[in-house]
């Protein structure tokens, strides 16, 4: 059968339109190289690394793979001049932005010959991401783990959407975890797709083997986004969660909210294990995630799917 081709495999070089997302405390190098060595494309979390951190994994996911790999940015980043740095020095050829302004960097890592990838919430952000220079948008819905867009527009509507406001090429994201998730991804115009909670429940993810237990535990309205006032994230209900609502409940001030999340409150919960007090930031998705796999058998897996999907979209009598 004729090898699949479309602009993002052409884009990143990549055998199949699957990518990771960068997730802090989850895609270290390990599980971006496995997921690269299988064919699609793994990316380096940076938003959790101190700068020498990043550039030790940076090394060792080049010495892990020969396949292109990307890093994360979120441009919330205290110290984003210093990862901005490491990547160039270090090589890097792909970077996917998140949580910001497209414009501050774009420019500045395209003179460096560097693709980049932003991610948007939105259509009117997807088309400031192409304004910028861009070379493909990333379409997170709502259903997306983590920082999430204030506006709530769901994958269903968000991808035909972005697809219809921009030429770049668009991946889609959010509440995509099975190949026949893929296919209706792509059937609605997004030309790859990625998936974050899917690897979070894998053998190479860094996060703690209690979160990832409880990932595949979860069920339907187990995550809810919160802390709109401060930046959005969907998170899993546990302790932490009900206090947050009680607090926003009762109308809390941004300044009482910031000091109820206090600090590494993801690290406690997504690293080191502490499920009841840590954040857990996850995609609704996870309620449909019953296994922790090799991440490499995860990609192979969603390609079959897809591919059978194709053959055989719909049900009939
Ligand atoms: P907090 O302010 O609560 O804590 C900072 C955490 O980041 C600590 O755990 C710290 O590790 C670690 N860290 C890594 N590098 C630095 C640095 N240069 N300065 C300070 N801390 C650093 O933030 P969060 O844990 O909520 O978020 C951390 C980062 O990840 C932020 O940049 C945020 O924007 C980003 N993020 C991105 C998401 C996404 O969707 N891409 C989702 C959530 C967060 P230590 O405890 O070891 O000191
Ligand atoms: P602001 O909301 O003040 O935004 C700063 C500037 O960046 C504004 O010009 C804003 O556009 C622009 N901007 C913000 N996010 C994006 C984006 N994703 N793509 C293109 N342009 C963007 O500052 P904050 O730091 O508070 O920004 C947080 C915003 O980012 C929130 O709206 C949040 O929901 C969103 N966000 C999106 C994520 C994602 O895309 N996955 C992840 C995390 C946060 P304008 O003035 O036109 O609004």
């Amino acid at each position: 059968m004729k090898e699949f081709s479309n602009r993002i495999t052409q884009l990143f070089k990549i055998k199949y339109p699957i990518i990771q997302a960068g997730m802090i405390w989850a895609s270290g190098w390990k599980l971006a190289s496995a997921v690269s060595n299988a064919g699609g494309l793994g990316i380096i979390g940076s938003g959790s690394m101190y700068p020498d951190v990043l550039e030790e994994h940076i090394r060792r996911c080049k010495a892990a793979t020969q396949l292109p790999f990307a890093v994360n940015v979120p441009l919330l980043y205290p110290d984003i001049d210093k990862h901005i740095d490491i990547i160039i020095k270090e090589e890097v050829k792909i970077v996917f932005t998140s949580a910001g302004n497209p414009k501050t960097w774009t420019g500045m890592l395209k003179e460096k010959g560097i693709t980049v990838v932003h991610v948007v919430s939105s259509s009117k952000f997807a088309g400031k991401a192409e304004a910028a220079g861009c070379d493909a948008v990333v379409a997170e819905g709502f259903e997306a783990g983590g920082h999430n867009g204030r506006e709530e527009t769901t994958s269903f509507v968000l991808i035909p959407a972005v697809a219809a406001a921009v030429k770049i090429p668009v991946i889609a994201a959010g509440g995509i975890a099975t190949g026949r998730q893929m296919l209706a991804a792509m059937v609605l115009g997004a030309e790859g797709v990625q998936m974050g909670s899917r690897f979070v429940a894998s053998e190479e993810a860094s996060s703690h083997s209690r979160f990832k237990e409880e990932v595949i535990k979860a069920n339907e309205g187990d995550t809810q986004l919160m802390m709109k006032q401060l930046k959005p994230v969907r998170m899993m209900k546990n302790d932490f969660y009900q206090q947050v609502l009680e607090a926003e409940k009762k109308g809390a001030t941004v300044e009482e909210l910031t000091k109820l999340l206090g600090r590494g409150r993801a690290k406690l919960g997504m690293f080191e294990g502490n499920l009841s007090e840590g954040e857990l930031e996850i995609g609704q998705v996870s309620a449909l995630l019953k296994d922790i796999l090799p991440a490499g058998e995860i990609v192979k897996k969603i390609w079959q799917e897809f591919m059978n999907g194709i053959e055989q979209p719909v049900k009939m009598n």
